[in-house]
């Protein structure tokens, strides 16, 4: 059936505003920005406005002025929020997981998983955040005793991409909330009905005014405002190395920052593996969500001995994949998420052309159920080399590029020969090179047999080099650390 008749079909646009100080509020200049639909672009699935630096710096003022009575709200009452919201993410999953497709394009079932798995995140934090508390030290002087409190910051900016537009904002918002912060919140313009929703469930659950305040629009317009200011005590961010590392150099030292950024996450197949088990750790970790996940597999470091039948079954995987709109069920593969995206992979596939050999896929599609979308097939390249580009650069698609090796070492050596370091995988059955992985990638991510995607949320997760700021991990109970302070407190009688 063509994608035309399959996408819910709208002829009003709704608007949803800002929420700054428990009022939901436009733009400050009335203009807006379309949330297009990259399955059919015709479909506008929102308007949202274009916020001024005015508008964010009115919702830091709001956070700031929040924060003295959330840091003393008890936990309790915190926490029972943080579940209210959960409950109202649950309730909606469904609608909301539809809307999440309509704007970044992931199979509806992944956007299901994605809404219940923050719900899951928020009560993990409203129980973890009950019991994260300082220590008591022992020393000499009975008349005294020594111990440390976690306070929370302040205000905290949390700034986030279009690819897990829930997930990513629950796990930086809910640690911060709980530990008595307040919030600006900006979702990535490309993508922001799923934060909104994530912001709607918090004021249902009835978080008071001012504690979490949504600005939706440019980074060039609204970027500095709620980055720069000195009463923003922290930057949660994740997103591209670029912006990443421009946000952490203009900040002042008073700021904490935890930056979430690019990869270019090896697969490494040996000769012992099980094939079809590692050609479908290349499929799914490289890619399921059109390629578009941080942890996505983009390198395939295949030895020499099974690069050819490796090759051969990928192909023939490959084939069975379906492409189309992610509100079909049984689809495999949506569309790219913006006209950015498309042009970015479409630029990347010309440049593999140029300097590895093409193997497959790469095309922008067309015809029936596609024209309207910003569809490309998934691409593989062989013979690639350290030197180039589709071997070195975050691509962000469905592209793959196979790096023959020659042993464990070479392989080893060729995975940690790149400026990033989020996630990396290994498919073999030995169980010394097992260890020997886990032991030698630079990576903050490891997985053995397992996609380089996917990562639990009670447990730490980040990169290393230039795929993190390193200092905190998000998720699980290290997650909180971030957005508390140690004071150190010595008592006497
Ligand atoms: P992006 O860097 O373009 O934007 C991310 C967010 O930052 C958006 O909300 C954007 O508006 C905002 N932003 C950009 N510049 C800013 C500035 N100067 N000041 C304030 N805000 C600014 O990234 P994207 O295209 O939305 O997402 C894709 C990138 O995100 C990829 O590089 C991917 O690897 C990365 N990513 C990383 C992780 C991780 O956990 N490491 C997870 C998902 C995505």
């Amino acid at each position: 059936m063509s994608l035309l008749t399959e996408a819910p079909r709208r002829t009003d646009v709704a608007s949803f505003n800002n929420l700054v100080g428990g009022e939901w509020v436009a733009a400050s200049n009335g203009a807006w920005l379309d949330n297009i639909n990259p399955a059919d672009t015709s479909d506008i699935v929102g308007r949202f406005p274009a916020s001024t630096a005015k508008d964010a710096e009115a919702a830091v003022r709001a956070a700031a002025m929040a924060f003295p009575a959330w840091r003393k709200t008890s936990i309790s009452a915190r926490a029972k929020i943080l579940n209210k919201a959960a409950d109202y993410l649950d309730v909606h999953a469904e609608d909301f997981a539809i809307e999440m497709t309509r704007e970044m394009g992931k199979p509806v079932n992944l956007a299901r998983d994605e809404i219940l798995r923050s719900a899951q995140t928020l009560r993990f934090y409203a129980v973890e955040g009950q019991s994260f508390a300082g220590e008591v030290f022992p020393q000499d002087d009975a008349s005294m005793i020594v111990y440390t409190e976690r306070e929370p910051l302040g205000v905290v900016s949390v700034i986030t991409p279009w690819n897990f537009p829930v997930s990513i904002p629950a796990r930086k918002i809910a640690p911060a909330l709980i530990t008595g912060n307040t919030v600006v919140f900006k979702p990535s313009s490309d993508a922001p009905l799923s934060g909104y929703r994530l912001a709607e469930a918090f004021v249902a659950a009835g978080l008071p005014k001012g504690v979490l305040n949504l600005i939706s629009g440019r980074a060039s317009d609204v970027g500095a405002a709620i980055t720069t200011p000195p009463v923003v005590r922290a930057i949660s961010f994740t997103g591209s190395t670029a912006a990443g590392e421009a946000i952490h150099r203009s900040v002042g030292i008073t700021t904490r920052t935890q930056m979430e950024l690019g990869g270019k996450n090896p697969l490494i197949v040996m000769d012992d593996a099980d094939l079809d088990r590692a050609v479908d750790l290349a499929v799914k970790g490289g890619l399921s969500l059109t390629g578009q996940a941080c942890t996505g597999t983009s390198r395939v470091l295949v030895m020499r001995a099974v690069k050819a039948a490796f090759t051969e079954k990928l192909l023939a995987k490959i084939k069975t994949l379906k492409i189309g709109n992610g509100l079909t069920a049984g689809n495999d593969i949506g569309p790219l998420a913006t006209a950015r995206q498309l042009e970015t992979v479409l630029r990347y596939v010309e440049i593999g052309k140029r300097e590895a050999k093409w193997l497959t896929g790469g095309d922008r599609l067309s015809g029936p159920g596609y024209s309207c979308g910003y569809y490309v097939s998934p691409a593989v390249f062989t013979d690639v080399t350290q030197d180039m580009r589709i071997a070195r650069e975050e691509i962000f698609g469905p592209v793959l590029a196979l790096i023959e090796v020659e042993s464990y070492e070479d392989a080893i050596a060729k995975a940690n020969d790149s400026e990033y370091g989020l996630s990396a995988a290994i498919a073999t059955t030995n169980p010394a090179l097992m260890h020997a992985f886990a032991r030698d990638i630079e990576s903050g991510t490891v997985k053995i047999n397992r996609t380089t995607t996917g990562n639990l949320i009670n447990a730490p997760f980040g990169g290393v080099k230039r795929s993190s700021t390193s200092t905190f991990r998000e998720s699980g109970r290290t997650g909180l650390e971030f957005y508390t302070q140690i004071k150190t407190i010595y008592r006497g009688i």
